[in-house]
């Protein structure tokens, strides 16, 4: 693959400054690097882009889509987080920065009753337990189900290009609160998917999870994927990036799972919008 349109750099929870990872993208032969910072949230945290740093964020990339113009295709982005009354409006961000396309994610699960936070990410499982018990009295179906009700209301109320590993939620889970073969859980995904569809909205097909030896399957993972594929739900790769060494971590071997499935082509984003590129 020639390209990754999920990436962060040290402006957000990443390692490097932006133009490393331009280097390694031309070292790998990529056509197409999007960048893709944490947008600001409205709350003390280690992982998104501080509200007044966004501004140099968005000049380093336009900067750098200059300087390597005729090179690589570089592109302004921003992964954006949904909370619900907490986070900005998608909208904000777009016009702020003018962004070329808008990566939507679900990071931390409110739940309106306690108007607590379950963060459902980051290295340890320690984390997603404390937070199941603490914000959902280890209830693992309203949590879940309240996972999925935020990508749901996001997925209707916000203006965003791809849905970012939609399927995280499992990735703590290892079947030891709940199997993804139970009906409820199946239920959730296929009304997700549904609304993906009607939105016309890209599902990423997310590699971070295994190459951190987090996941033992993609984001979604495989049944999912052939669900997505039968609903002719249009799909990208990315390894969601933090350090340029991860640009292309677990591309080939992802890609000869989805083409196992039936995949033939990946969503690319380009100067003239979204085109379809065979694999
Ligand atoms: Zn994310
Ligand atoms: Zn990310």
């Amino acid at each position: 693959m020639n390209f990754n349109f999920h990436t962060h750099t040290r402006f957000c929870d990443g390692s490097d400054e932006p133009e490393e990872y331009v280097k390694a993208a031309l070292e790998l032969g990529f056509h197409f690097l999007g960048f893709s910072g944490h947008a600001p949230v409205p709350m003390k945290n280690h992982f998104a882009i501080p509200e007044n740093e966004l501004e140099n964020y968005c000049r380093e990339i336009r900067s750098l889509q200059k300087k390597y113009s005729g090179k690589i295709n570089i592109f302004l982005s921003l992964e954006i987080d949904f909370i619900p009354e907490i986070t900005q409006n998608f909208k904000y961000f777009i016009e702020k920065c003018n962004l070329d396309y808008v990566i939507g994610s679900v990071h931390l699960v409110k739940n309106k009753q306690n108007n607590g936070m379950w963060f459902i990410d980051g290295p340890k499982p320690e984390t997603y337990d404390q937070g199941l018990k603490d914000v959902f009295e280890n209830d693992i179906r309203l949590a879940v189900g309240t996972y999925f009700q935020q990508i749901n209301e996001m997925i209707i109320n916000q203006k965003f290009d791809i849905i970012g590993h939609f399927d995280k939620i499992k990735m703590h889970n290892k079947n030891r609160y709940f199997s993804e073969e139970e009906k409820w859980y199946k239920d959730e995904i296929t009304n997700t998917l549904k609304l993906i569809s009607d939105k016309k909205i890209i599902v990423e097909i997310n590699t971070r999870g295994i190459y951190k030896k987090r996941s033992n399957s993609l984001f979604p993972g495989k049944e999912v994927l052939k669900q997505i594929y039968k609903m002719g739900i249009p799909v990208t790769l990315s390894s969601d990036a933090h350090k340029p060494s991860e640009l292309s971590a677990y591309f080939d071997e992802s890609v000869e799972i989805i083409k196992d499935i039936g995949f033939r082509e990946l969503m690319i984003f380009t100067k003239n919008g979204w085109k379809t590129q065979r694999i």
